[in-house]
């Protein structure tokens, strides 16, 4: 009598990001075969984030759907952290304006971030009161206080330290091959390809004896910055955004305006060590919202396109990506086949 013998069918992820790397975890978790494949493991966007949490102040950027999709992921991140022996800063995030138009802006984004009734307007004594390390002229703010911070880097430390990964696949089959290659799709995401874009951010990493204690998101007479502080008195100053065709690199533009910026929202600055300007490319897509789900081709399955938001997402895209493969579970808001479906409308003659 011939034995019966039971394998495990192969889960292959392209790409050692934040993204992949979630995805390898959780399916491994879940008992599945997985062979993690990439050049160069951790190198991409996840290597620069600043690693916001940040879901209410994303409303900031216009986007309410990654107002719901964050908070839900939020929710898994004390357990992901925890499995993977991560901290989170969980001190919340200060918004603050320098002028009056600034201050509009975020009291307009207090409007639509405060569903969960949590976060407070802060006049100007009552910012300074909480982070005494702001400048003086500054207008006005709100505290969002369940918007956290994880440090990218030892997320990518502990995930690549309980991960195997081949510079080239294996010959084994895969039944399925996960794409999660950040800004660039390879070829297996057939008509797809196309749908994620580099975004280039500049971003800097500088030293301090007087960091701020809360993440601050800072409107300075309409110019952007963010300081996000980690426990080791490093604080990523970030991000410049610009759609780029030619490589990554710093220039010296983005850093002076970051510089400038960061500069009258936390005149400590003046003082603290430059150590790092980095580049890299967010991979954006044509609705600002990942591609999770079936790329439309059998055994392609896409984690892509995450954007600004993919260190926040990445538990709930891991969870989607192993409903996917457990039981066909697909977002219809994250569903790549919305682009392929447009695709293939316009090629109509
Ligand atoms: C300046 C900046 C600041 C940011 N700040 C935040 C933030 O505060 N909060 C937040 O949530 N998000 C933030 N983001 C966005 C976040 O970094 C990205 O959404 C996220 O890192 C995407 O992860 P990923 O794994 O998809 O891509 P990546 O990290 O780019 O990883 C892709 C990997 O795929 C590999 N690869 C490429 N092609 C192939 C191939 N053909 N085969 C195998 N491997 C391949 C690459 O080597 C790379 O390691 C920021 C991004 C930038 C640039």
């Amino acid at each position: 009598m011939s034995s019966v013998r039971t394998t495990t069918p192969l889960v292959r992820i392209l790409g050692a990001g934040i993204i992949g790397l979630s995805c390898a975890e959780e399916l491994s978790r879940r008992g599945y075969d997985v062979e993690v494949v990439d050049p160069a493991p951790g190198s991409g966007a996840s290597y620069a984030a600043a690693g916001m949490l940040s879901p209410h102040a994303e409303v900031w950027h216009g986007e309410p759907e990654i107002l719901g999709l964050g908070r839900r992921s939020l929710a898994l991140w004390p357990a992901y952290a925890g499995r993977l022996g991560v901290s989170l800063h969980t001190a919340g995030t200060v918004l603050a304006g320098l002028d009056s138009g600034d201050l509009q802006e975020i009291e307009r984004q207090f409007a639509l971030a405060d569903g969960s009734g949590r976060a407070r307007p802060l006049d100007r004594r009552e910012l300074r009161d909480l982070e005494p390390g702001l400048g003086e002229r500054l207008a006005g703010g709100v505290l969002l206080p369940e918007d956290w911070s994880v440090d990218p880097r030892a997320l990518l430390r502990a995930l690549l330290a309980r991960t195997t990964v081949r510079a080239r696949p294996s010959g084994r089959a895969a039944a399925t091959t996960v794409l999660a290659t950040g800004a660039r799709l390879p070829a297996e995401a057939g008509g797809l390809v196309e749908s994620v874009r580099g975004v280039r951010g500049e971003i800097l990493r500088v030293r301090s004896t007087d960091p701020p204690l809360h993440t601050v998101r800072g409107w300075v007479r309409g110019e952007q910055v963010y300081l996000v502080p980690r426990a080791d008195g490093e604080v990523v100053v970030g991000a410049t955004t610009e759609e780029h065709e030619a490589p990554a690199a710093v220039t010296a533009g983005g850093v002076l305006r970051l510089l400038a910026a960061a500069r009258e929202l936390w005149p400590a600055l003046e003082r603290a060590e430059f150590v790092e300007a980095t580049a890299r490319d967010r991979p954006g897509t044509p609705d600002n919202l990942p591609l999770v789900g079936p790329a439309g081709t059998p055994g392609v399955v896409l984690a892509a396109g995450h954007f600004r938001h993919g260190v926040l997402l990445a538990p709930l895209t891991a969870v989607l990506v192993a409903d996917h493969l457990d039981h066909d579970h697909v977002e219809a808001a994250l569903d790549p086949r919305r682009f392929s479906v447009r695709i293939s409308e316009g090629d109509t003659p």
